[in-house]
Parts: structure tokens; C-alpha cells; sequence
């Protein structure tokens, strides 16, 4: 496989609703989009930053200027003959994974379809679809957060995910478990938005069963998390926190959580993102697979490492209408609470022309 160029897409889509998180509320989804031309094929990568430094401390100005600048220049000086090859090369610029998961995925999407084979099977998926949940932004009121719920369970999601921040937790987690019972699998996402000063407060979410609380402290706070789960016994899953399958490890070591949220942009692509799986599996730790808000293409490389065995909790892999009125690929729609996993070349899915044509804002090509 020959690399001959990188195209650089950025497009605007529209949400269906605002989204609001314990860091923002966001409206529409400004993605980067890597075409990544091969002598073989094309492949696609889709970059995970958000607008603005918020989640974490990538956001889509920077990608595109890092992968202008270093990233796609350093594989020019050392092409890759096969995606594996693309970490190592950008190895010695710091951070930046989300922009290095968006290069390597576009290269591998490439070399896959050049040979014909599926993301799933090249990830060790075992599974033909995988189960759903959805993660509910932080509402005006608990009567619209009902509604929303009621909304999304009646779509057959398996699972509901309440984001919280102080002020909005046991309040609206409450009145989910009163209105539709225990059985519902629920878990609470905080996006770093307490301390260890908070844990009584968290701790008070104990007795309504909760699959787990999702980085509740500063993605730097590991202790902190060792800390909490001494004194809350729902468990602690880390996000924000593991960026690579180090991390992971070391987390898993000390005790800062019993799950773990894979996100392959936040640990710099699928292929480590495997190599957190396997540390987890070989560690009897559960994984599931969040979400950052993708189009159809980041969805369908999710979706297949979703169906990995060791993702034994549904994932925030979502249906495409949960985010977007049109997405850029064929939609993913839900079926009895679950998608299915692409099974084609590659990712199993490319853009629409016509619609990729009409949300694109800029585009740029970097050759090789
Ligand atoms: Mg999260």
C-alpha cells in the first residue's frame, strides 16, 4: 500500500436537540474528516475533537493545524506500507491523540478495503450486533428529562446514561428510577465535575442501583478515584482519564475504577484501543464503548469495536437520530435495542456524495 495523500474535510451538522454536559452545551457538530488516498484505496477517519477545548484539551482548530503542520508531514518522511505503522511514526509529537486516531483510522479504513477486509474482523469483533444505549444530556427540568427517557426507552434502548453535574444528580436519577422501575440498566456520566469532597454526596446515589458512576473527578485525580471507590459502592468507571492502555493498566492497578469507557479518539486510535480491551479482559474489568457525538463513519468503526467480547455493557453507540436528522452515511437505525456491526470492506459504510458535498464548510489536501 502505497499513501499518496491526506484530504482534510471539515463539515457542519446540525443536532437534533442541544446537548448539555456537566462542560457545555453544544448545538451542532463542527467534525474533521480524514480521506486518507492510497495507491489500493480510500479510507476514512473521523476526528473526535470538539469545537472547543472542553472535554479534553483537543479541539478541531488544533487537530487540523497539528495534522497540517507535523502529522501528515511525518508520514511523508517515513510513508507506512500498513496503518500499524502510523503510531509509531507520530510517536514523538506529544498528545494529540484525538488527531492521530483520526490519521491511523483513515489509513487502516484505506488498507482494509484495498484488502477486503471488515474493521470488525480486523479488531477480533465476535459479535454480528451489539446492544444500545443512550446518554441523556442534563435537562431544564425533571419533567423534560422524563420525557426524554420515555422517549429513548420506548426507541428500545437498552440502557440510559444521565449526565449529571452538581445540583442535577440524585434529583433526576430519582425520578428516573421512580417513573421506570429498577429493571432499567441506568448509569450517570459526570464529566469531572466533583471532588473527593463530594463523595457523601455520591455515595448517596448508592441505593438506586446504578451500573456505575463515570468520571466523577479531574481526569489527572487517579488517587482521587482510589479514594471514591473506598467510599461509594456503585462503580467507578474512568473516561477522561485513560488515554492510552498505560493508563488503563495503571488505573486498574491502584484501584481508581472497576470499568472502563473505551473511546478510541481520546487514546489515539482503534488499534490501542484494542490493547485497552485486552488489558482489561486479561484483568476481569468490564469495557463499553462511549461516544463523541460521531457522524456514520465514526459510528461504524465503534460499532465494530463495540462487538469485541470484552465489551460486556452496552455502549453509547447510539442510533444516528439520536444525534442527527441526516447523517452522512446511511443512517444507523436501531433494531430491537441494537445495530448491527458493518460487515463490509473497511468501515462497511462511505459518505453520501451529494450529502457530504452539501454540510462541508472546507476542504484541503495534504499530499504525501
Ligand atoms: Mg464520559
Amino acid at each position: 500500500m502505497k499513501l499518496t495523500g491526506i484530504e482534510m474535510r471539515r463539515i457542519r451538522m446540525p443536532l437534533v436537540a442541544p446537548f448539555r454536559t456537566s462542560f457545555g452545551t453544544e448545538t451542532e457538530r463542527d467534525v474533521l474528516l480524514l480521506r486518507a488516498v492510497t495507491d489500493e484505496a480510500e479510507g476514512w477517519g473521523e476526528c473526535v475533537a470538539m469545537s472547543d477545548p472542553l472535554y479534553s484539551s483537543e479541539y478541531v482548530e488544533a487537530a487540523a493545524d497539528v495534522l497540517r503542520r507535523y502529522l501528515v508531514p511525518a508520514l511523508a518522511a517515513r510513508p507506512p506500507a500498513a496503518a500499524t505503522a502510523v503510531a509509531p511514526a507520530l510517536q514523538r509529537f506529544k498528545g494529540h491523540r484525538m488527531a492521530k486516531a483520526a490519521l491511523e483510522t483513515a489509513v487502516l479504513d484505506a488498507e482494509l478495503r484495498g484488502s477486503g477486509r471488515s474493521f470488525a474482523r480486523e479488531l477480533g469483533a465476535t459479535r454480528e450486533r451489539v446492544p444500545c444505549g443512550v446518554s441523556v444530556g442534563i435537562m431544564d427540568s425533571v419533567p423534560a428529562l422524563l420525557d426524554a427517557v420515555g422517549g429513548y426507552l420506548a426507541q428500545g434502548y437498552v440502557r440510559i446514561k444521565l449526565k449529571i453535574e452538581p445540583g442535577w444528580d440524585v434529583a433526576p436519577v430519582r425520578a428516573v428510577r421512580e417513573r421506570f422501575g429498577d429493571e432499567v440498566l441506568l448509569q450517570v456520566d459526570a464529566n469531572t465535575a466533583y471532588t473527593v469532597g463530594d463523595a457523601p454526596l455520591l455515595a448517596a446515589l448508592d441505593p438506586f442501583g446504578l451500573l456505575l458512576i463515570e468520571q466523577p473527578l479531574d481526569e489527572e485525580d487517579v488517587l482521587g478515584h482510589v479514594e471514591l471507590s473506598r467510599r461509594v459502592r456503585t462503580p467507578i468507571c474512568l473516561d477522561e482519564s485513560i488515554v492510552s492502555a498505560r493508563a488503563a493498566a495503571d488505573a486498574i492497578r491502584l484501584g481508581a475504577c472497576s470499568i472502563i469507557n473505551v473511546k478510541p479518539g481520546r487514546v489515539g486510535g482503534y488499534l490501542e484501543a484494542r490493547r485497552i480491551h485486552d488489558v482489561c479482559a486479561a484483568n476481569g474489568i468490564p469495557v463499553w464503548c462511549g461516544g463523541m457525538l460521531e457522524t456514520g463513519l465514526g459510528r461504524a468503526a465503534n460499532v465494530a469495536l463495540a462487538a469485541l467480547p470484552g465489551f460486556t455493557l452496552p455502549g453509547d453507540t447510539s442510533a444516528s437520530d439520536r444525534y442527527f436528522r441526516t447523517d452522512v452515511t446511511a443512517p444507523f437505525v436501531l433494531e430491537d435495542g441494537h445495530l448491527p456491526v458493518p460487515a463490509g470492506p473497511g468501515l462497511g459504510v462511505e459518505p453520501i456524495p451529494e450529502i457530504l458535498a452539501e454540510i462541508t464548510t472546507a476542504s484541503e489536501w495534504l499530499p504525501l
